[in-house]
């Protein structure tokens, strides 16, 4: 090989891994903003769920073309009709369930598998469900190309729940549904706490948190959230 071709050679890489490097550290910053100015800002503190959207590297679970937009407040669409959750609502979600490190999570809607891979760096195993084939198998890859070994995923309508990994200490249901499917509630364990949007589709719905006691089941209304439908097979 000529030597100027070598030379050339390796400037373009060395070009390249600067790039990328400054790139990184650009995203780094943008995920530091969001979590100091859309989540602690508005109160949520729990250190694990705010390392947790400090680590997880938000624009990789978002379309090529919307990763400009991954770290602004709001939801951002993922193909299929479908959409990432907003940060300040995936951190919400995450600490009202108070995680623990021996928690066993299921998650219905898993879309981008962003909010599993939230949950599967502070709980000891994330079941989530999605019932798009294509955003299943896509979230799938990425959290095994990401290195998540305890998110289990499943393509299924999510209203029958997981009954053969559950019970579970947490529910999270990221589709808005017209009630809480029954089955559902049946794989809560005591004491286990389920969230999920409740209302019409298109439509604002309220988040509800609902917890297991002595085998009654309580509700409580949260605040009006807005989240894509809950559909069925
Ligand atoms: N948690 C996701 C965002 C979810 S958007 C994330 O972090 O990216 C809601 C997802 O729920 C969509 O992908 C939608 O296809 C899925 N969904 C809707 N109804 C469902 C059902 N019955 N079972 C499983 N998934 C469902």
């Amino acid at each position: 090989m000529e030597t100027w071709f070598r030379i050339n050679l390796i400037i373009i890489a060395s070009t390249c891994y600067l790039v990328s490097i400054s790139a990184q550290q650009a995203f780094e910053k943008l995920r530091r903003d969001m979590v100091s100015t859309q989540i602690e800002y508005r109160g949520i503190s729990d250190p694990a769920t705010l390392e947790a959207m400090r680590s997880v590297e938000r624009h990789l679970f978002v379309p090529k073309n919307n990763r400009g937009v991954a770290y602004a407040d709001r939801a951002v669409p993922i193909g299929y009709g479908q959409t990432i959750s907003q940060p300040y609502i995936v951190a919400y979600m995450t600490e009202i369930i108070s995680p623990k490190p021996d928690f066993k999570v299921l998650e219905i809607g898993t879309g981008s598998g962003y909010q599993a891979a939230i949950l599967a760096g502070i709980v000891d195993s994330v079941y989530t469900i999605e019932i798009i084939e294509e955003l299943g198998k896509q979230a799938s890859n990425r959290l095994s190309d990401l290195g998540y070994k305890n998110v289990v995923t499943k393509i299924a309508d999510g209203y029958y729940g997981w009954e053969k990994r559950g019970p579970f200490d947490a529910i999270l249901v990221t589709a808005a549904a017209a009630f809480i499917p029954p089955p559902l509630i049946q794989q809560l364990k005591p004491n286990g706490t389920m969230v999920i949007p409740i209302g019409s589709p298109f439509l604002v719905q309220n988040l509800m948190l609902v917890n297991k006691r002595k085998g009654k089941v309580r509700t409580k209304n949260l605040f009006p959230v807005r989240f894509v439908p809950f559909t069925r097979q």
